[in-house]
């Protein structure tokens, strides 16, 4: 037994219900470690612990807030290869990506130490004479946060950062099989100097803990990335208390690839949008709308650079994919490669590899001569496949990219800029992006969808204050 990482619960490390192992999906013979997972008690004593010190954290000042942001930037980019090591050991990404997502959340920090400092606000006249109205923001109160395993330290950065910046109390709860990067995020918030009650890590299963901090009475606004099923489920719960809610969910997102594209940089696009981090992003490019002049020359050239990737351990300097995050989550990227075949595509890939240790190595995979109406077509994966559909010209290229229940991100690969501008005002997502991959974006602008992608005020960027903040009008009358 190694020695148990624990829950941060009121500036103290508590031992929770039971311990889970963390084990790496690229060597199951590699145990990370034993975390805890909390109850439904531990969630109640980080609520209260969080609701108790919220209001010294607001009265604080904006000043203690940048600097103690400041801090934990620091002392993440002093521990980015430690951090990255762990991202990479339990998620499973490479680790040259493991260690940008980890100089990402310190850009993130350092951001919203920023933006702490700028909380901004109206002054306006009344319409009623000799009266002054301001329209001021305050923090929301307790904020729970419930993050994925896909990006484990970005995405409990971009959300810990503005609730901290615009003086709430957090509860985190990070997905169960990512323990690792959010208990590291803790102990350098812990050590920064965050004042107990202010930032509470409960880690544990989504039914127990996550459920009971949707419940949590002392907790005022949930911000959760995840799966659309788990979303709705936090909508429907949180309505019965009125909840503040920020949902980002799943996506399907659309990459066109016009006839006059510039074949390297669309193939490039695709490769990048559609296989790295192993498909598991929900932004990733997992349909592909192809017009058919350009389409077999693309195809054979994606399908011949994609059967290049080295697949392998996320530690070893050789791979460019790593493994797939669980053996559920291969199961299921599995059971897609042999429906896209039931489907009637041609399936290029997609088999489970033995890798030089026990791991979840599986090829990644073209599934081609789609139709927008398979399953393959309109369901996440969330795994290294894409489905290719061939269309006619623009106009179908678009009108396919929009059929979806999501709406995330849409990418066009063009050298045209009436065509680049027409998809980017016609295409129905919250991101756009012409001749680059739908994944990859800055922390300094706003995320998210549109559709069942996402529910609420966006995140990241100045967006952040909306979610994270509430609006007080105020009027005076000097006399
Ligand atoms: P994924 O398929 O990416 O694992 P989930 O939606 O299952 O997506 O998980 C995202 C996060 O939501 C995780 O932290 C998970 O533990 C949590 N979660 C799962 N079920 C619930 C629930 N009923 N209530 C609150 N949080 C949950």
């Amino acid at each position: 037994m190694t020695t148990p990482h624990l829950n941060l619960i009121d500036g103290r490390w508590l031992p929770g219900d039971h311990l889970t192992e963390n084990r790496n999906p690229s060597d199951l013979s590699d145990l990370i470690g034993h975390y805890a997972a909390g109850s439904a008690a531990d969630v109640a004593l980080a609520a209260e612990a969080a609701a108790r010190a919220q209001p010294g954290w607001w009265a604080a000042g904006p000043q203690a807030r940048a600097d103690l942001l400041d801090r934990v930037a620091t002392a993440i980019d002093a521990r980015a290869t430690e951090i990255g090591t762990m991202l990479a050991r339990e998620e499973g990404k490479i680790l040259p990506e493991a260690i940008a997502e980890t100089r990402r959340a310190a850009q993130i920090f350092r951001f919203f130490a920023g933006e702490a400092l700028r909380l901004p606000g109206e002054a306006l006249p009344s319409v009623r004479p000799g009266v002054e109205a301001t329209v001021t923001r305050e923090p929301v109160g307790v904020v729970g946060l419930i993050t994925p395993w896909n990006f484990p330290i970005a995405i409990p950065a971009w959300k810990i950062a503005p609730a901290l910046a615009f003086g709430n109390a957090v509860v985190l709860k990070p997905a169960e099989l990512v323990p690792g990067c959010a208990h590291l995020l803790a102990t350098i918030l812990h050590e920064a100097g965050c004042p107990p009650g202010v930032f509470n890590l409960v880690m544990g299963p989504g039914s127990v803990v996550g459920r009971a901090m949707v419940e949590a009475p002392q907790i005022t606004a949930l911000s959760f990335t995840g799966s659309v099923a788990t979303g709705r489920a936090i909508a429907r719960a949180g309505a019965e208390r009125m909840v503040k809610l920020q949902l980002e969910m799943g996506g399907k997102n659309p990459m066109v690839v016009l006839d006059d594209a510039d074949l390297p940089t669309a193939v490039a696009a695709c490769l990048n949008g559609a296989f790295f981090s192993t498909g598991q992003r929900c932004t990733a490019s997992s349909r592909l709308i192809v017009q058919a002049g350009i389409h077999d020359a693309f195809v054979a050239e994606l399908a011949r650079q994609m059967q290049a990737l080295r697949v392998g351990p996320a530690l070893d300097p050789a791979s460019q994919i790593g493994p797939v995050v669980s053996a559920a989550q291969l199961a299921g990227n599995l059971d897609y490669v042999a429906l896209a075949a039931t489907e009637g595509c041609e399936v290029i890939g997609g088999a489970r590899l033995n890798g030089p240790t026990e791991g979840f190595f599986q090829a990644p995979a073209l599934f081609l001569g789609a139709t927008n109406a398979m399953r393959v077509a309109r369901e996440e994966i969330f795994g290294p496949c894409a489905t290719v559909i061939k269309v006619d010209d623009f106009d179908a290229a678009l009108a396919v990219a929009n059929d979806s229940e999501f709406g995330l991100s849409a990418g066009i690969c063009t050298a045209s800029l009436k065509h680049a501008t027409a998809f980017r005002r016609g295409a129905k997502a919250g991101m756009v992006m012409v001749n680059l991959p739908t994944a990859g974006v800055d922390y300094h602008v706003p995320f998210g969808g549109t559709k069942g992608s996402s529910h609420g005020a966006r995140e990241q960027g100045r967006h952040a204050v909306e979610f994270y903040t509430t609006v007080k009008t105020a009027y005076s009358f000097a006399g």
